[in-house]
């Protein structure tokens, strides 16, 4: 059943449907590569993608063309690595947009990915990832998953530092990212005004989706009809489920009201 509120947020037009990918329409899988979409996923978009003045955006920290070919529905908004690329569509090498800003920091984070695959590479387990700007390692896959933590942290913050990076975390992954500010809070009001939407929906599951979920209550403070949806697992971060709106609890739960939102949109 629909809430009263979430019918008022779909009753508006334009109106945005913003996704974030793993955790929130995929579940996790042992290695980011394996990664699947839950099933019905891609059709429910492309039935949402197909309603007059609805426009579906993904959201990702994975790197644009990556966390597309996942998703691979065409005529919906692509932002990847956290809001760095966008596309409208599905991206080709010729319709990626990079915050101009975040490419004085391309050598940087590569020199700082060269360092943890050569210091690192004793440590088994670990995956190396990486984005136009920055990457990330993930440990989800180390024997001892905290002492990986700590040796990634204990290698990389001096010299991240040094260069004038930064580093993050997520659910089992380390992240390496340029100072410059790029969140999905940043990306979520980016997209809305581009499509000056009147209501939007976001749906994440994990710590750079707080960013998402702060900016819809500030949205929804400038006049617009806004709402979070928060996919709770065992590991969920408390304050991502303080801040909710909707709570649906794991992946299925959230394709079951995905599917609720789509038939409530048709
Ligand atoms: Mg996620």
């Amino acid at each position: 059943m629909l809430t009263h509120n979430l019918h008022t947020v779909l009753a508006q037009r334009p109106l945005g449907l913003v996704f974030d990918i793993d955790g929130t329409l995929s579940p996790f899988a042992p290695t980011p590569a394996e990664a699947l979409l839950y099933p019905g996923v891609s059709s429910l978009l492309e039935r949402a993608r197909d309603q007059t003045g609805v426009h579906v955006a993904i959201v990702t920290g994975r790197v644009i063309d990556d966390g597309a070919s996942m998703v691979n529905v065409d005529g919906i908004t692509y932002v990847g690595t956290h809001g760095l690329e966008w596309s409208n569509g599905l991206p080709t090498a010729s319709t990626i947009e990079v915050v101009s800003e975040s490419l004085a920091y391309v050598q940087a984070g590569k020199q700082l990915l060269d360092l943890a695959e050569q210091e690192l590479a004793a440590l088994p387990g670990l995956i190396i990832e990486r984005k136009r700007v920055g990457g990330a390692i993930h440990y989800r896959l180390a024997p001892d998953p905290e002492e990986a933590r700590e040796k990634i942290l204990t290698l990389l913050t001096e010299p991240t530092h040094r260069l004038d990076m930064r580093l993050t975390e997520g659910k089992c992954l380390i992240e390496i990212k340029s100072p410059v500010v790029v969140n999905k809070g940043k990306a979520l009001r980016r997209f809305a005004q581009h499509f000056a939407l009147q209501g939007v929906v976001f749906a994440g599951d994990d710590r750079t989706d707080l960013d998402a979920v702060m900016e819809i209550a500030r949205l929804r403070q400038g006049g617009l009809e806004a709402l979070s949806i928060v996919v709770k697992d065992v590991d969920t971060l408390p304050v991502l489920l303080e801040n909710a709106d909707i709570i649906v609890v794991e992946v299925a739960g959230m394709v079951r009201l995905l599917h609720e939102i789509v038939e409530a949109l048709s």
